[in-house]
């Protein structure tokens, strides 16, 4: 099902994109090489539960997964990409670190993820999936907008990824958000230009192009949740949940 906001969601959906948001920037602000997987799940469990909102992830238990996750946010390292479990693990210098954090608040959802180098360094593979996640999700946003046809959002992110030379997962991609998470339409991070459905105004799409450096292949973790690449290679994941406007569309997170 596509669910179309009224004008008091999407006042309401401003909000819960600004805590995601808050939320993401306060925990990349305060980890650094020693810091353990478990205590960012502990901080963003609080941040969540004193801004009263509620997660997503806790009792999340689709089909794709070792149901419920039981975790507040995912932390995918290096060569996880995907709905990473937080494990008892601290992170060093030069990990890649990707959170992905939805919560609801008063009924609306928003979705985001981003990925960092941990510790300040800058290795060059890693910044360069990193900014194609980013200038992915970047086209998608500026191609965006009513009347537009999801393909040409598809397009526009596969443009990026696999100009700069990766190919493209279609297992996972974007999707459609509202008052639940995970909804219609789905986002492929590849398509054609002028097919599919027409973006309206009140949508609410979470935009998520993510890459791997030299497969398309994912194999999942012995934890049942984790997703990494089949090579061990590294990745990164970007996304933004955005709003389809009269105007054109807003970023919310
Ligand atoms: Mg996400
Ligand atoms: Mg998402």
């Amino acid at each position: 099902m596509i669910e179309i906001l009224s004008p008091d969601e999407l006042r309401r959906a401003r909000d819960t994109g600004a805590l995601v948001h808050r939320i993401l920037r306060t925990l990349r602000d305060r980890t650094r090489p020693g810091t353990n997987l478990l205590e960012i799940d502990r901080w963003a469990r609080q941040m969540v539960e004193e801004a009263g909102a509620v997660s997503c992830y806790v009792d999340y238990a689709p089909s794709f997964g070792r149901g419920p996750f039981g975790h507040y946010i995912c932390t995918s390292v290096n060569d996880a990409v995907l709905h990473g479990l937080p494990h008892d693990r601290a992170l060093a210098a030069g990990d890649l670190l990707t959170l992905d954090l939805a919560v609801s608040l008063r009924g609306v959802v928003a979705d985001s993820a981003i990925s960092f180098v941990v510790g300040g360094t800058r290795p060059p593979e890693a910044v360069a999936l990193i900014d194609a996640t980013e200038r992915a999700l970047a086209a998608a946003i500026a191609t965006a907008g009513p009347g537009v046809h999801l393909g040409d959002v598809s397009a526009a992110i596969g443009g990026v990824l696999e100009g700069a030379g990766y190919s493209v997962n279609t297992e996972f991609g974007g999707h459609g958000v509202g008052s639940t998470m995970h909804q219609d339409p789905h986002v492929s991070n590849t398509g054609r230009p002028g097919r599919g459905y027409r973006l309206r105004p009140g949508l609410l799409l979470a935009i998520e192009p993510w890459v791997m450096a030299d497969t398309a292949e994912l194999v999942t973790d012995a934890d049942g949740w984790t997703l990494r690449s089949a090579t061990g290679c590294l990745t990164a994941h970007s996304e933004h949940t955005v709003a389809i406007t009269e105007e054109g569309v807003e970023v919310l997170t």
